[in-house]
This record gives structure tokens, sequence and C-alpha cells, in this order.
């Protein structure tokens, strides 16, 4: 019998709630004796720790997840602690420090869900955004000088490095491959940004040239936002750096009906390390601890974990699941206009996988 050693971190906010649950549906998935079991061990970092210890995350903290097969995350923010510290000092610790360079986030409609388009129909909307997960805009290049003084001084500089930009980009474009539609759409903004961006685009005709099968255009990042909007079934995979990709990741989130459903996984591909999995969502301290999480996106995170540990069939049969729990109102969330609890939509989902025990007979 295989075991996965999974490290949980429900980290701050309403990752204490999702995170939980997420873990319930893997012991439900596992009590139908699929052939493989799981061992978790939960890693209490975040604010608490901090305002216990100074520190989001322990020194050694990464040495303690290095042996893990994979990492469930929930979120890192607190309003008491600036964000930059909670981001740096948690979740870009374990991507950067496990070189978890690919992070992927599907988006697609679910069956059941108003989502806010009106001509958009349900086949327009079914993306995969790629987002260069280690540097860019965000690898933690600048710094602050002269602080408090009228000639303070301050500079975030986008790094982007030959090595890192082929990767991303042959990554980006074998997942275009591996899609139906084989199209991916490299989203830029070489006119404004004219050395980085630009390396970006040149690099991305040498790597294209490798995938001859793969249909692929460019788009500047602004004009992909409304190309989101007005023309969402042109798209299909799409590639972009890591701050354009946050940004459009949370649009596409939004487009398909609500933040709360949207998934994210951060990949190691040369799988040197533990990959991690995660809600796109944040700690949302606004409806903390009152039970209205919607735990949706903590479950499509599962289903991605599971792609990725090479058990296709327990992650389409967690997929089926979920959208059984989407098409029935009376089991949304108040993200999605519905008045059902995390605990609700937890139970109903794990009850669902009781009843059909696919993945026995399929395993
Ligand atoms: P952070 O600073 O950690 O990113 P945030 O509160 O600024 O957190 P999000 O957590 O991403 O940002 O949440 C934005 C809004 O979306 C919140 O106000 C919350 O009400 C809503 N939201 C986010 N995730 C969920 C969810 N899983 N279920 C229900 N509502 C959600």
């Amino acid at each position: 019998m295989k075991t996965y050693r999974i490290a949980t971190i429900p980290g701050d906010g309403i990752g204490k709630e999702v995170i939980p649950a997420g873990r319930q549906v893997l012991e439900q998935l596992a009590a139908a004796d699929p052939g493989f079991r799981f061992e978790f061990e939960n890693f209490d970092w975040g604010g608490d720790h901090y305002r216990a210890h100074g520190v989001m995350m322990p020194e050694a903290g990464l040495d303690a997840l290095r042996d893990k097969d994979a990492i469930l995350f929930g979120s890192a923010g607190d309003p008491q602690i600036p964000d930059h510290i909670t981001l740096w000092g948690l979740r870009l610790k374990i991507c950067q420090g496990f070189d978890q360079y690919a992070n992927v986030r599907p988006t697609r409609i679910l069956p059941g869900i108003d989502a806010p388009l009106k001509r958009c129909r349900r086949e327009d909307l079914d993306w995969v955004i790629v987002r260069e997960n280690t540097e860019g805009e965000y690898a933690g290049a600048g710094g602050r000088v002269h602080q408090g003084q009228p000639i303070e001084a301050a500079t975030d500089v986008t790094l982007m490095t030959r090595a890192g930009v082929q990767r991303i980009l042959r990554f980006a474009f074998n997942l275009a491959r591996s899609r139906p539609r084989r199209l991916l759409t490299v989203v830029t903004k070489s006119n404004a940004q004219r050395h980085a961006m630009v390396m970006w685009d040149q690099i991305a005709r040498e790597v294209a040239s490798e995938f001859p099968d793969v249909s692929w255009d460019k788009e500047l990042v602004d004009a992909m936002t409304a190309r989101m909007v007005n023309r969402p079934a042109s798209i299909d995979t799409v590639v972009a750096t890591n701050l354009h990709a946050d940004i459009l990741s949370d649009l596409a989130a939004a487009l398909a009906g609500s933040l709360g459903l949207a998934a994210t996984a951060n990949l190691d591909p040369e799988r040197r390390y533990p990959s991690m999995f995660e809600p796109i969502h944040g700690s949302a301290f606004d409806i903390m601890g009152k039970g209205l999480a919607n735990p949706l996106g903590t479950f499509w995170s599962l289903v991605m974990m599971l792609e990725h540990l090479g058990e296709a069939v327990a992650a389409r049969q967690v997929m089926a699941a979920i959208e059984a729990v989407t098409a029935d109102p009376r089991l949304h969330t108040r993200d999605l206009g519905g008045t059902a609890t995390t605990l609700q939509v937890t139970a109903a989902l794990c009850a669902w996988l009781r009843a059909n025990p696919l993945l026995r007979a399929a395993a």
C-alpha cells in the first residue's frame, strides 16, 4: 500500500477552516481503500507563530517539509502583521526554497455557478493560467534607502533570467500541448517594459519553435484583461510573469464565479522538492471563524495534488464530487449567493464520495 506523506499548513484566517476540511476529504477518499493512504503532519506556522516567535516559520522549517510528497497550504495574511512579512516569511519562502517555479491555475465555470459574464457559456471559459513563480517582479531584488527622509528612495527590480523564462515557457507549451486545443497565449508588457519583457518575447519565439504542434499568440497584459472579458473562448492556456499572472488569475477566478472556488499548484516540475497546493484566496479575515468560507478552492487544489501524485482516477473522482456539490444551489456558500456553511459543504462532498465508490472499481 502506497503512503503519501502530506504536510498541512493551515496558516492564517480561513486557512484554518479550509485546510482541516481538505484533510477530511482526503481521509474520506482513503477510506474507500483506493490502494493508497495518507500520512499527515500539521505545521502551525503563520501569524500566531510570528507573534510567539518573531518568525512566520522556523529557520529549519524547509527541512521539516523536504521529505513530504506534497504540501497542502491554506493562506498567509494577518491584519496585525505587514503583508510583506507574512508573504515573504512563509509562502514565498517555501515556493522559492523548493524552486516551485510553475504556478498553475485552472479556471472553469463549474455546474450550477452563476458566473458574472452574461454572454459567456460554460464551454467558453476553460483556461489554465501558468504563472512564473520564482522571479520577475517578486524576485525580492530592490531596496529602500534614507527611510523617512525627503530623499527616501525605493526600488523593486523585475528580475528575469534566460533560464527562468525558458523553463516556464517550456512548461507552459508542454501544458498547452497536453490540452485538446493546443493553444497558448503568452502575456507580456514588452511595449513599456523594454528589457526583461523584450527578452521574454524573444525566448517565447525560440521555445515556440520546439513546439510546432502548439498554436500560440502574444498579448499585452492590459489588452489581455479586456480579452478575458470580451472574448473568453479565444483563450485556453496562458503564461505570464509572476505579477501579471497574479492579477490575471484573480480576474479569472472572479469571472468563473468566485475567488472561493479557485485553486492553484506551486510545482517543482523536476520533482526535486515537494510541490505545494493551495486555494488562491487569502486569509479573508472578514469572514474568519464564521463558518462562511467556501472550501471548494481547497478541494480543487486536492484534485491538482492527486494529479501530481499520479492518482488520476482519484483526482477525477474528487473533481466529480466538487461538480456535484456546485450543481446543488443548497450547497452554495455565501460567496456564491447561498447560505451553506463550510462544514455543510464538506460533509456533502464527503457523503458524495462515500456514495460513489468509483475509485475502488476503477483503480
Ligand atoms: P490576504 O491579505 O490574505 O490576501 P484578503 O482578505 O485581502 O486576504 P482574500 O482572502 O483573497 O483577500 O479575500 C478577498 C475577499 O473574498 C474576502 O473579503 C472574502 O470575503 C472573499 N473570499 C475569499 N475567499 C473566500 C472563500 N474561500 N469563501 C468565501 N469568501 C471568500
